[in-house]
Formats: structure tokens, sequence, C-alpha cells
């Protein structure tokens, strides 16, 4: 067990134990400890804050400043962001003295670096007294007793608080913290979970469908269709191959989808429409009838033909596409080659794992949670926040932004109802 910050005696009671120094419990441990309480955090890794580092790729995407996208208990995510909205996030992160930029809605600190949040984060608790900072240190019971609780961590220490925050995260990335390691202390207070899956993730397809494409970085309308070929979801952005699969923010904003038909025993296919490397207006989600290749094929197809008389048939595809695709597509002419512009199919035979999940879709059912406060309607004084809840968010800061704000109303409700400063 290290400790990173102490007080003279770090098991006596806390007003609040925070279990997890991730996104959502270093958010309520500052609103707590700004508020005067005295706040431990029980931190299972060696340091706080781990997953926060590999955000939105080290730059940390953290909060969207559009309209809120949630799945799961998605209503539970919006009331707990009318309680506490955009706007009073960012200001909670400006009084933490981080400068922020925002970029098509999507809010970065200035510096562009995930660790400068990370930072602003830490500061004030390191250099509060009253703040303790356990790590090494994994929470197993949780045990309500009198006017408070114990929590008992698997390594055998005993810590008691008033009130509890449960704030743990969900199973996605194990190497980057993630865990699932407090459902079944939730569980035994009666809280109930919906089953956790990974979510946006990479695809994985039939080889043949990506075979010597292995590397490309491709921008291309996504479509996922079902095993009728009905449209189910579509995306848009850079889509990356490997070697059996892809990936990229576009394809794991459908790997939601992708999982729920995989579960249902479907046979999904993604198909990629370059259009945006043929330089035509993307047409995103038009697609109605089944197949999506319908009308733009006929698009395409006027596309080629113009290619053809400007460059000759052999040499129509240079200039437009990268080389392991045109060899991809060697053989392929006219009507054929233009659905395989505008529909490229990918058999979507799995989804990448917790490995390489960015998020957990599933979790603790918020039925059984006020979002007005986060507090358990089963255990009064216990508090659960983030992505430990069955609320998950699209690409682009949501996620994040849930964490900050379901912490924060966790600090705050405890910090009020003792009464600490405001
Ligand atoms: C690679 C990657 C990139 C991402 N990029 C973005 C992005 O740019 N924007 C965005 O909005 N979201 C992003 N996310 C998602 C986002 O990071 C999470 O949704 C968010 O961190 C969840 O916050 P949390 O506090 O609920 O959980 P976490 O941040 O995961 O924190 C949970 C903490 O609890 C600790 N813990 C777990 N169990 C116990 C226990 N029993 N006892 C004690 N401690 C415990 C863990 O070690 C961890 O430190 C990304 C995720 C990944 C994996």
């Amino acid at each position: 067990m290290t400790r990173q910050s102490s007080r003279s005696d770090p098991s006596s009671r806390a007003d609040c134990l925070i279990i997890g120094g991730g996104a959502s419990g270093l958010a309520a441990a500052c609103v707590a400890a700004r508020r005067g309480l005295r706040v431990t955090i029980l931190e299972s890794r060696d340091r706080v804050g781990k997953k926060i580092l590999a955000t939105g790729n080290g730059r940390c995407n953290l909060m969207n400043a559009g309209e809120p996208r949630y799945c799961g208990q998605a209503a539970f995510a919006l009331r707990a962001l009318e309680r506490c909205p955009q706007r009073k996030i960012l200001d909670f992160f400006h009084g933490l003295g981080l400068n922020t930029v925002e970029e098509d809605g999507l809010v970065y600190p200035a510096t562009l670096q995930a660790a400068s949040v990370l930072e602003a984060l830490r500061l004030p608790l390191e250099g509060n007294p009253k703040v303790t900072v356990l790590t090494g240190t994994q929470a197993a019971e949780i045990i309500p007793g009198g006017d408070g609780f114990c929590v008992r961590s698997r390594e055998g220490g005993l810590f008691e608080a008033r009130r509890v925050i449960a704030a743990a995260g969900g199973p996605a990335q194990p190497k980057l913290s993630g865990s699932d390691s407090l459902y079944p202390a939730l569980i035994a207070l009666g809280h109930a979970l919906v089953p956790p899956r990974p979510s946006l993730t990479a695809l994985v397809t039939e080889k043949s469908d990506v075979r010597g494409l292995k590397g490309l970085r491709l921008p291309a309308v996504c479509t996922l269709c079902d095993g009728q070929g009905l449209p189910a979801d579509g995306a848009e952005g850079e889509v990356l191959f490997a070697e059996d699969g892809v990936s990229g923010v576009c394809v794991m904003q459908l790997s939601r989808e992708a999982g729920r038909l995989l579960d249902a025993g479907d046979r999904p296919t993604l198909y990629l429409d370059f259009s945006p490397l043929l330089g035509l207006a993307p047409r995103r989600m038009l697609h109605t009838g089944p197949r999506p290749a319908g009308a733009r094929r006929e698009e395409v197809l006027r596309w080629l033909r113009s290619r053809e008389r400007l460059l000759g048939r052999e040499h129509a595809l240079i200039g437009a596409l990268p080389r392991l695709l045109r060899e991809r597509l060697q053989g392929l002419s006219g009507p054929a080659l233009a659905g395989m512009l505008c529909a490229f199919p990918l058999r979507v035979t799995g989804l990448r794992g917790w490995d390489h999940a960015q998020v957990a879709a599933g979790g603790i059912d918020t039925d059984g949670v006020d979002p007005d406060t986060m507090e358990s309607r089963a255990v009064p004084g216990l508090y659960l926040t983030g992505e430990l809840l069955n609320v998950d968010g699209d690409c682009g800061g949501h996620n994040l932004m849930f964490a900050w704000a379901s912490g924060m109303l966790a600090g705050e409700s405890i910090a009020s109802s003792r009464g600490g400063r405001s």
C-alpha cells in the first residue's frame, strides 16, 4: 500500500471515502475537499487517473459542448447533466486552473495533453491535509452500519467513513485500470447489474474481406447493415485497416450496434462508401432500402466514367485511391467497380474485447440510483458514479463528461448533507 498523501491517521473515519481514483472519483474528491470534507480515496492501482492519461489519444477529449449522446440508461445521464450541465463542468475545470479549447464541439485541454487534466485534478488534493490517497488498495466489501460505512479492502484494511462514493469505473482496458472488481460488493447491497459488454471498440471481420489492406487509413462513410441488408447504424470518419478487421473512431461508434446484432445471432455487414476519397459529398445514412449501394452507385459510376475519359480505364483510379485499395479492386470495372467503391462490404464476425474497448456498455442499473445526487436508493449514504453505472456515451467526450458530472453531483450532495462550505 502506497500512501501518496496522508493525514495523521488514514484509517480514522473520513467524511467521504471514494472507491476509485479515476475521472469521476477525482472530480468528486475535488468538490468534497473544496467544501472542507475529510476525504479518503482508495485506488487499487499504483497511481490515480491512469485511464485519464490515455484518453483522446493522450489529448483527453474531456467534454462535448454539443447535444449529450448516451446509451444504456440514457435518461439517467441526461437528468444528471441537467443538474450538472456542460457550463458547470467547464467552470469546474477552469476553476482548477485548466485552460480548454473547443474543436467542433469537442473540448480538450489547451495544452492538448491529458496529463494537464490529471495535474489540475491532483494539485488541490495533494496540497490538502484533509485528503488521503491510498493507492494499491482494492475495495472488496462495503459494510453499512450505524451512521456510516466500513469498507474492507482485498489487502485486509478496514476504512470507516460517513459516506462512500463507488467510482470504480468499468472493465474496459484492464491494462489502463479497467476493472469489474466492485460489482460484487454493490450487488451484495441490493444493486442490479446489467451485464457489461465491450463498447467503442474495433470490429473483427472476415479476414478475406480486409486482405491486402492492413495499415491503410481511409476516410469513408460507414453503414452497418443487419443480416437482411437493412441499415442499422452509420458513422463517418477515418477507417483503420488491420489484419483481421477495422477500427477508428467512426468504426468504434458502430460497435455497440454491431455487438447487439451479433448477440442476437445476426450477421451484420459494414459497408464502406469511399465517396470522400472520390471527391463526392458524403451521404451519410441515406440508404433506406436493402443494400446501401442504391442511388449512390449511379453517381459513382458517372464519376468513374468521367475518370476513364480523362485518364483511360487502366489508370482511372490512380490519384484517387491508395495503391493497396486499387490492387484489391483490380479486375473490376463498370457497375461492379462502382458498387464496391460506394459499398465495400466487410462481414463483421465479432468485436475486439475488453483490451481494446474504450467503455463498458452495461453496469450497475441506474434505477437504484437518484440521478439528482447519485445516491443509492437501496443504501442511503452510498453514492455511485461514472462508468460503473449502466450509462455509456458516444465518442467525442461524452463518457468523461458523465464521469465528471456524476462525480461532482455526488461530492456536492455529500458536502451539502453535512453542511460543508459552499
Ligand atoms: C483508451 C481510452 C480512451 C478514451 N478516451 C476518451 C475520451 O477522449 N473522451 C471520453 O469522454 N472518454 C474517453 N474514454 C472513456 C473514459 O476514459 C471513461 O469513461 C472514464 O474514465 C470513466 O471514468 P470513471 O471514473 O467512471 O472510471 P475510471 O476513470 O476508469 O476510474 C476508475 C478507477 O477505479 C479504480 N478501481 C477499480 N476498482 C477498484 C476497487 N475495487 N477499489 C479501488 N479502486 C478501484 C481503477 O483502478 C480506476 O483508477 C476513453 C477510454 C479509454 C480506455
